[in-house]
């Protein structure tokens, strides 16, 4: 007797099959996280980096595995750079499914010396990089009538901590652009959220990881008693780009162990 064949999914169908999906600032941490947790969904994954020798080796590291992935490096704040590599993954692919907006920087200093030149760095990687980078993905997933656009935000991006003003600002500012973006583009079949980390075990955070104090303050303080790993973002990143998140929009999805839900 031949065995019945399996159901197709209907109601949890969190398969990345034949997506396309561009990741910024996947050379490391949660970008490379999240790009191999795309890629192990189904996706085909352009790893971007500001760095191009770091944007081959995550790429490289993946096609080693087994999976879909090529780099396609610039830096976020040069804008004609990413609309021109957004129209090379739709020429090459013939869509963009998928973009996650993640690459990010932090810049720790009071008030009194964080000046402009650090405003202006922060807000233009963290944030009018994400602008830019949606204005030309949709320009495409418009015209197939569907797309994806994750960005990540954070914890600061709901609250606040002194010393890091210019991020605070920006990641307050990604949730507003998600919003903003959610209520604009969902006529055309675009879905847009944010996922919004806690403290995550990566370069961006070396300084507070080896102050030992801080490290402890932020165990105490979460109800999961602990920092994550980046790999613990890619799960969450996967569910807001697939099928079964398809009725999701506008939303910020914290992946902080419960410390939002605490403040
Ligand atoms: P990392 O510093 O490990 O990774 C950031 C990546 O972004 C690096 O690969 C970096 O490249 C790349 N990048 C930096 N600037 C640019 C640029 N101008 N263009 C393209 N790529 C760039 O940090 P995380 O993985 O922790 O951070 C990823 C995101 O997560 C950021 O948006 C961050 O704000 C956010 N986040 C992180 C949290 C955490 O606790 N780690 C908490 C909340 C949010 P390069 O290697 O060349 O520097």
């Amino acid at each position: 007797m031949s065995s019945p064949s399996l159901p197709t999914r209907r109601i949890a169908d969190f398969s990345l099959d034949g997506r396309i999906a561009l990741v910024t600032g996947a050379g490391r941490g949660i970008g490379f996280s999240i790009a191999r947790g795309f890629a192990e969904a189904g996706a085909t994954v352009i790893i971007n980096d500001v760095n191009p020798a770091a944007a081959q080796a995550a790429s490289d590291v993946l096609c080693a595995d087994g999976y879909k992935a090529e780099p396609q490096a610039f830096d976020v704040t040069d804008h004609p750079a990413g609309a021109a590599a957004i129209d090379t993954i739709v020429a090459r692919h013939g869509k963009l499914d998928i973009l996650m907006n993640n690459a990010g920087i932090l810049i720790r200093k009071p008030v009194e010396t964080h000046d402009m030149s650090d405003w202006d760095k922060v807000i233009a990687i963290n944030l009018t990089s994400l602008y830019a980078l949606a204005r030309e993905a949709t320009r495409h997933m418009r015209k197939a009538g569907y797309g994806r656009i994750i960005n990540t935000a954070s914890l600061m991006g709901i609250s606040s901590r002194p010393g890091v003003i210019s991020y605070v600002a920006a990641k307050h500012g990604v949730v507003g652009i998600t919003r903003a973006l959610a209520a604009e583009l969902g006529a055309y079949g675009i879905t847009v959220n944010a996922i919004g980390p806690g403290y995550i075990e990566t370069e961006i955070n070396k300084a507070t990881l080896a102050d030992g104090r801080f490290h402890k303050q932020v165990v105490d303080r979460t109800p999961l008693a602990r920092w994550a790993s980046p790999d613990e973002l890619a799960g969450p990143a996967v569910f807001l780009a697939s099928a079964a998140a398809g009725f999701v929009s506008g939303h910020v999805l914290m992946v902080d162990g419960g410390m939002s839900a605490t403040l």
